[in-house]
């Protein structure tokens, strides 16, 4: 009996017929690169999500979470473990209260709660990906984060128990999460927002969605931008933009095979149409190896790789 076998055979029938085999993760992530996943399970609801997880553990398969793969890098080789979707898309809303499963579209979401009247999270209009994505990696723009809006969560954890969470918990940083870090998975999330100016709302998410369609490959495959903005020279203040950095090394002219850096944002690789995984990390570290050659820095990747069986992304 395969390994694939033996974790199918752990799973309740109705669970097992929704596992597909042999999905290419070029299909399931926004830059449109990577090989076949061995198996890739959607999760509709906190109890499925245990359930796949604990069948990985026993079973030992490398194991990988995926939103909207809007953040991540896959290989050519695929993986060979279990990919879960966090797929449930359920969202309720009371007062000035949200609550809406992880799987739900992030943009999705912020659209629904303008059209109810609720205000807050219109800054990060137009960001792809769940809503889980942008939870587990603090997703943000336009001086504002998700963290600020988060009340707790449902969590499953690296252990494979469903715990509760509070905001505390999540361990937010600039872009990333310790939960996150710990293996945990969001499930459901329930935010705090208001009865603010809807109509300014409105308004402040139109500029965003066109300030993107001006700057970002909205229509192009793309991953987001590249590398993480540099920590401050001194606490409080600003970030320096790791594009400014790759601007000025000439990081828009670059290319390896279709792998290119978007020509209107110097930190954002675009898939031409075949570009493979080894082309994109070569650009990548070229990008990294001009910055650090002129400037002394070197840049850490935002972007999460996805190795062919491991089961931590680096
Ligand atoms: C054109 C474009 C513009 C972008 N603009 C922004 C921006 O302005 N600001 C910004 O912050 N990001 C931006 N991004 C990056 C990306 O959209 C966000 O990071 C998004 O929140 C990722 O969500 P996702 O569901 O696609 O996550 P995925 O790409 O699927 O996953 C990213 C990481 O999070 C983990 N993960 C996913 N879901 C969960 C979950 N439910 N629980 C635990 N871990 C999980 C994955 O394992 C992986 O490590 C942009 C991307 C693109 C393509």
């Amino acid at each position: 009996m395969t390994v694939e076998d033996r974790f199918l055979n752990l799973l309740p029938g109705g669970l097992r017929a929704c596992v597909e085999r042999g999905v290419p993760l070029r299909d399931l992530t926004t830059l449109q690169v990577g090989g076949p996943a061995a198996l890739v399970c959607p999760a509709h609801n906190p109890e499925q999500a245990r359930r796949f997880h604990e069948a990985a553990l026993r079973s030992g398969l490398p194991w990988f979470v995926l939103g909207g793969g809007s953040n991540v890098l896959a290989d050519d080789r695929g993986f060979s473990g279990v990919v879960m979707r966090v797929a449930g898309q359920a969202c309720e809303m009371r007062g000035d209260v949200v609550t809406a499963a992880a799987g739900l579209g992030f943009d999705e979401l912020i659209a629904r709660t303008l059209r109810a009247g609720l205000t807050g999270l219109e800054f990060a209009s137009g960001i792809p990906g769940t809503l889980g994505g942008a939870l587990a990696g603090n997703a943000g723009c336009y001086g504002h984060e998700i963290r600020e809006f988060v009340r707790q969560a449902t969590v499953l954890t690296g252990d494979g128990d469903l715990v509760q969470v509070g905001c505390d918990d999540f361990g937010f940083r600039y872009r990333g999460t310790a939960l996150r870090d710990a293996g945990s998975v969001v499930l459901e999330v329930v935010l705090q927002l208001s009865h603010g100016d809807v109509e300014s709302a409105c308004e402040e998410r139109q500029a965003h969605l066109a300030d993107r369609l001006a700057k970002h490959p909205v229509h192009e495959p793309s991953a987001g931008s590249w590398f993480r903005n540099l920590e401050p020279a001194e606490p409080g203040g600003r970030r320096q933009a790791a594009g400014a950095l790759l601007e000025q090394v000439g990081a828009k002219a670059m290319r390896e095979g279709d792998a290119a850096v978007f020509p209107r944002h110097a930190n954002i690789i675009v898939n031409l149409g075949r570009a493979g995984s080894g082309d994109v990390r070569r650009l990548a570290a070229r990008m990294r190896d001009a910055v650090r050659d002129r400037f002394g820095v070197t840049l850490e990747e935002e972007v999460r790789y996805l190795d062919p069986a491991a089961d931590v992304v680096a």
